[in-house]
This record gives C-alpha cells, structure tokens and sequence, in this order.
C-alpha cells in the first residue's frame, strides 16, 4: 500500500493535486473537508454540528473528526492500493490517531507531501474559488480565520513529521502540471511509488 497525507494551508492546491495523484497512481481519495460539506449538503446531524465550525473557519473538534475518519476508512478503504489523505490531519492528536488507526489495519503512512505557497496567493486563490465555486468559507472573513487557525493548530505537523522523515516539501506556487512533476519524481524517488500503466 501507499498512503500518502497532502499537506498544506487551505488553498496551496491540496484537491487539484489529488486529483491528479489518485489518476496516476491509482490511489483512493479522502478529503475531510468533503466528507463533512456532504453532510451538511444531506442536512444530517453531523452536518449541522460540522456547519457551525467550518462557517467560524475554526476545526471540529479532534474526537469527532477521527472518529469520523475511522468510519470512512472502514467504509472505503478495504482492498485499495493505498490513501491519500487530504485536509488530515491538522493538528498533532490527529497524526497520532492516524498513526495508531494505519496501524490496527496492519498498513503505514509513506509520506507527506507538503504544498508550500506564499499567503498572498493561498488569498488569491481561495476568493478566485469562492467566485467560481460558491463555497461559503472562501469568503475574506473566513479565508483569515482559517490561515490564523492553520498558524496556530496545524503547520505545527511540518516539523512533526520532517523528524519522522517523512516530509517532502514542494514548492506549491505556480502551473499545476509543474508541480505535479515536483510532487511525482521526489515520490517516486523517497516511496518507490509506481505509476498504473
Ligand atoms: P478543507 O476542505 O480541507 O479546506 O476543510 C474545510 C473545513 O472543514 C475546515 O476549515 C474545517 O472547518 C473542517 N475540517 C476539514 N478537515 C478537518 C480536520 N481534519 N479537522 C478539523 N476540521 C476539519
């Protein structure tokens, strides 16, 4: 297997590269962000809880989000070739809880991949995305709000898991394909990860 974290603030470019990751290497997607915007969509009770958080742009609360992503990768990810993980973890409880979840189902996680993007542009992109897009917490308010939180809760995890090793820091600025270039050799070259042919 091949589990990877996609790291990096909101709006270093975390769905688009996924979405390419998931292509070329045959991986399953889960994106905390998305699992709670479809609870909210499906008007459930998590949905209501979730909706008072993201719309503060602070976090769920550590317990229930990984009790949720335990859920979901009961659910989904049995018998994939590996995870990325996107917008998981953002604080350190998290990244132990992901530790300990990988490992009652006898698997790891190979790396994190870092999205490195000045604010000014991670600003940018994210009002360019609520135009296009209609997301609710990609307004300016919400958009502070939520660097403030990733200063204070989550890159934190930079250093965390640049000590286990495993960080692998890209520059995130710039045209996608390029990046994606940058992102696929340093995984290839740290993981051995294969391309589906
Ligand atoms: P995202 O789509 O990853 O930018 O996430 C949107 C919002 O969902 C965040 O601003 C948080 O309110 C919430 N969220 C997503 N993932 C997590 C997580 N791992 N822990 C806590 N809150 C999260």
């Amino acid at each position: 297997m091949l589990n990877l974290v996609l790291f990096g603030a909101p709006g270093s470019g975390k769905g688009t590269q996924s979405a390419k990751l998931i292509e070329e290497y045959g991986l399953h997607h889960i994106s905390t962000g998305e699992v709670l915007r479809d609870h909210i969509k499906r008007g459930t009770d998590l949905g209501k809880v979730a909706q008072e958080y993201i719309s503060q742009g602070q976090l769920i609360p550590d317990d229930l989000m990984i009790s949720i992503l335990d859920d979901v990768l009961e659910k989904e990810a049995k018998g994939k070739a590996g995870v990325i993980f996107d917008g998981f973890p953002r604080t350190i409880p998290q990244a132990e809880a992901l530790k300990d979840l990988l490992k009652k189902r006898g698997t790891d996680l190979h790396a994190v991949v870092g999205l490195e993007v000045p604010e000014d542009e991670l600003v940018e992109r994210m009002l360019n995305r609520g135009k296009e897009t209609g997301r609710a917490d990609d307004n300016l308010e919400t958009i502070k709000k939520r660097l403030d939180v990733y200063h204070n809760q989550t890159s934190p995890l930079r250093d965390y898991y640049h000590k286990e090793g495993k960080y692998i820091k890209i520059n995130g600025s710039g045209i996608v394909d390029e990046i994606f270039t940058a992102i696929a050799k340093e995984l290839e070259s740290k993981t051995g990860a294969k391309r589906k042919s």
